[in-house]
């Protein structure tokens, strides 16, 4: 059934506190559950509690047994009578799980011999019966009782109350939780674990005891991400003015879990992959997805626990905020430029096509099936984008007294996006009328651009034009920052001489009519402009640049993003134009401006080498298929790769040079190892490119002497397209020697799974034969499937529609299992229309096989069908 947030209503009856005890045991684990409610609509008569997957064993209303006929339980709810009760009253609900037997990973399960829990949306009603809702929110005392031998360690939200060993040899461990929270952040774990612990001091003297739980023997790999912890709570406290609220945080590390991880008041539960590293067995990029998920996860506690969503309507009030933070916090650690051209470049790959496909919904959405499908890249990506225009459009100062209010006004409520709005607005006194459209319009908005110079006057006048062809009906123009500056014709910033910046070189405009000019006089000549520095907006520029123009702004530009922009727009534009020349030998053509802007950049040695390596990176196949009508995988995959062959030898001697200084010169001060490592890889995948068997000689030295996994990955990632004995030789010894690696193994899988070889569906289809693969676990599963479907566009999209055939049998077997998971890997499909016709009949073949699945399940039919339909 369809929940729209329009129906709202508060819930007639409020839970004040909750007493858990949890019995695990082997077959079956027992919890009862002691509420004291109360009743917040006089006239209800009825109590509805929800409830799935349970087997109820009995239920006392104020110290009384009820009799089967005195309540109600279906499939997914317990109704108890409550015309008689007083205003205040308690229930004992006894209820019977098999952890052991959950494979949704949903609720309480159990990973590696662990039991762990997942209540993010609505797994706590797997547990027990309950009002599974976030304006609910009650405090938890809960009792884990179970074999002390099995699971020694036992934790709960809060504080520890209690430990003991009971009569009949069980342990018996108890925790409370001060603060109230909503059911979705409860946390159980029991398990063997092992322990590293440090302390924090919080600036107003609470001392905080740190501790991460991961599997035993992984202790050792948990330095990464307890220095991000301590660096996280600090910059809270510094940035926000937010403090931690109890004497202990916890963090378990599992490995069996769907998203990436999970912020339960005082014991985050995380996916083991942002958890675990080491420079052997982790690369620089989990490094950076380790400090911004446990930031994220870490930041929560004020943006999403102490103040929560009313509804999950609202799920951007937590999530667009706190990836908001998360990001400021990296590019606070890291280089600003690197964290925002990475940041914008995760939006595009995955956010731009989810709003312009049929899965497109605003940040707000308004009506679901299925909550855990609205878990998506527009609820947290673009809504982060959403509070960062807040942010640009307040400035810092404003931003962050609206943020003071907010935490003032609401600390301890379950709130709404409108009244997040709200505060910010109260706090800053800036209007944001208009902005809330950002909340309730789908679609990426197109900008047009109209430029005119009148060399008499001195005058330049830009026009923009905004569109939106997702909002249809409902358009209407949005508030949206332009943040820019103008260039003159020797790429110096210009002064404003007038207007509201008057005196500066580069301000944020407010653009909120359909169209709309800006005047800019005093101009010796025609400027330059960039626009949308930083990326202001989350916007799509429609603005026809000459290449010489954008080679200008990619070589000059005083904004490192709109360099690196600019930079990526050109190396489109030439890819595009390639392909359409329709050119017999596959040769690009790479204009000089190109060349040129290139070996400038190339040559920057004062340029950050993590720049440098992203300025000179082409733009992905995903990305430039996003700039055609209708994709051809396989011309933009044969352009792209004879430009990176062309640019590999007009630059080869750049490129050995660069290799040569990255690997042996000390890294320049100010910048982390971890840029000349990417920049040299950037330079050794050029050289492989070349073709020449020297280099493949150069990946293959490199691999066998790397001691880090950075560089490790980086080689076999060079070699995995080609078919060469030294290639199948390294995939083997890397096999050999981590496969007791699950982390390690999942890369190896993903490279495998995005190989452009000749035979990669077959040597798809045999590696879901082999023993590591499993499609229990989702990281393994994500590993290949994920991988070959997200990051393999060719062999994906192969004519033979064998690609789409693989993934909607995953699909399919996942349904029953896991439909949590099986429902995210529809999306690939849904995106049928953008092909040509043959593609179109087997792709949407596959989304109506799905269909008609047995049992299908509302997780993947709600996707597979608005996926088909809409
Ligand atoms: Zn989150």
């Amino acid at each position: 059934a369809t929940i729209y947030l329009k129906d709202y209503k508060e819930p007639d009856f409020l839970i004040k506190t909750v007493d858990l005890t949890v019995e695990l045991g082997e077959e079956e684990t027992i919890v009862t559950s002691r509420l004291e409610l109360t009743r917040n609509d006089e006239n209800a008569t009825k109590l509805s509690l929800n409830g799935e997957h349970l087997t109820l064993q009995s239920v006392k209303m104020d110290g009384h047994m009820l009799t089967p006929d005195e309540y109600n339980a279906t499939d997914e709810w317990l109704h108890l009578p409550v015309a008689t009760v007083t205003t205040d009253f308690s229930l004992e609900i006894v209820t019977r799980i098999k952890p052991q037997e959950n494979t949704a990973l949903e609720g309480l399960y159990k990973s590696n011999g662990n039991f762990c829990t997942q209540c993010e949306a609505e797994g706590f009603r797997w547990i027990t019966y309950f009002l599974d809702r976030p304006d609910v929110m009650a405090i938890y005392t809960t009792t884990i009782i179970g074999d002390g031998e099995l699971y020694p360690v036992m934790l709960s939200n809060g504080n520890l109350m209690q430990q003991e060993t009971l009569p009949d040899g069980r342990q018996s461990v108890t925790w409370h939780d001060p603060h109230p929270k909503p059911s979705y952040l409860f946390a159980l774990v029991a398990g063997n674990l092992a322990v590293v612990e440090d302390k924090f001091t919080t600036r107003s003297g609470r001392n905080v005891k740190l501790q991460i739980f991961v599997e035993k023997g992984n202790e050792d790999k948990c330095d990464h991400a307890m220095t991000s912890l301590k660096k996280s709570m600090k910059w809270d406290e510094e940035k926000y003015g937010r403090e931690y609220d109890l004497d202990i945080f916890m963090i378990v590390a599992v490995s069996d879990f769907n998203m990436g991880a999970m912020e339960n008041k005082g014991l985050n539960v995380f996916n083991s992959k942002y958890v675990l590293a080491s420079p052997e067995t982790a690369t620089d990029a989990d490094f950076d997805g380790i400090e911004s998920v446990i930031a994220h996860e870490y930041f929560h506690n004020w943006t999403g626990n102490r103040i929560t969503c009313r509804d999950w309507f609202q799920l951007t009030l937590k999530e667009g905020l706190t990836v908001f933070r998360d990001q400021q916090f990296s590019a606070d650690m890291n280089s600003a430029a690197v964290q925002r051209i990475d940041d914008v470049q995760r939006l595009r790959a995955a956010q731009f096509p989810e709003d312009g496909g049929p899965l497109a919904h605003p940040i707000q959405p308004q009506s679901y099936v299925e909550i855990n499908n609205f878990y998506t890249a527009t609820v947290y990506e673009k809504g982060a984008e959403v509070i960062r225009m807040i942010h640009t459009l307040l400035g810092e100062e404003k931003f962050r007294k609206g943020m003071d209010l907010y935490f003032e006004r609401h600390d301890g409520q379950a709130v709404t996006t409108e009244e997040f709005v709200s505060a910010l607005e109260d706090g800053s006194g800036v209007d944001l009328t208009q902005f809330r459209r950002w909340y309730v319009t789908p679609g990426t908005p197109e900008i047009m651009v109209d430029e005119r110079f009148d060399p008499k006057t001195g005058q330049y006048k830009l026009t923009l034009e905004q569109s939106n062809l997702k909002a249809g009906e409902i358009f209407k123009p949005l508030h949206i920052p332009l943040q820019m500056g103008l260039l003159d014709e020797k790429g110096q910033a210009v002064t404003f001489t007038d207007g509201p910046f008057k005196g500066q070189t580069e301000g944020v405009f407010d653009f909120n009519k359909k169209r709309q000019s800006f005047t800019f006089s005093g101009l010796s000549s025609q400027p330059k402009a960039s626009l949308f520095r930083g990326f202001s907006a989350p916007v799509k520029l429609r603005q026809t640049m000459s290449d010489d123009a954008l080679a200008f702004l990619f070589a000059k530009d005083q904004d490192l993003f709109n360099r690196w922009d600019a930079g990526q727009r050109l190396a489109s534009n030439i890819i595009l134009k390639n392909i359409e020349a329709v050119d017999e030998d596959d040769t690009a053509i790479l204009p000089a401006a190109f060349l040129d802007a290139f070996a400038e950049i190339l040559s920057d040695t004062e340029l950050d080498r993590a720049f440098t390596a992203s300025a000179l990176t082409l733009p992905g196949e995903q990305d430039i298929a996003q700039r055609m009508p209708i994709v051809d995988v396989d011309a933009i995959h044969k352009v792209r790769e004879n430009a990176r062959q062309q640019i590999g030898l007009t630059f080869e001697e750049n490129w050995r040079k660069l290799y040569n200084e990255c690997a042996n010169a000390p890294t320049p001060a100010n910048q982390p190892e971890s840029s000349s490592r990417k920049l040299k890889n950037t330079a050794l995948r050029y050289l492989i490119a070349t073709g020449r068997e020297e280099y493949i000689t150069l990946a293959a030295t490199q691999f066998r002497k790397s001691t880090n996994m950075t560089d490790s990955v980086a080689a076999l990632s060079g070699l995995k397209d080609i078919t060469h004995p030294v290639r199948d030789e390294m995939f083997a010894d890397y096999y050999e020697k981590w496969q007791k690696d699950a982390l390690i193994v999942d890369k190896w899988f993903t490279l495998q799974a995005m190989s452009m070889r000749e035979s990669t569906i077959a040597d798809i289809k045999k590696l879901m034969e082999h023993p590591a693969f499993t499609l229990r676990n989702p990281n393994r599963l994500r590993s290949l499937i994920g991988a070959f479907t997200s990051g393999n566009p060719v062999y994906f999209h192969d004519k033979s529609g064998e690609g789409y055939r693989i993934l909607s049998g995953v699909i399919s077997a996942m349904n029953k299992t896991n439909p949590q998971i099986a429902a995210r890997f529809v999306a690939p499909l849904g995106q049928w229309r953008r092909y040509d016709e043959d593609r179109q009949a087997l792709m949407s073949a596959e989304l109506e096989k799905i269909l008609k699945l047995p049992d299908l399940s509302d997780h993947v039919y709600e996707m597979a069908n608005k996926s088909l339909h809409n």
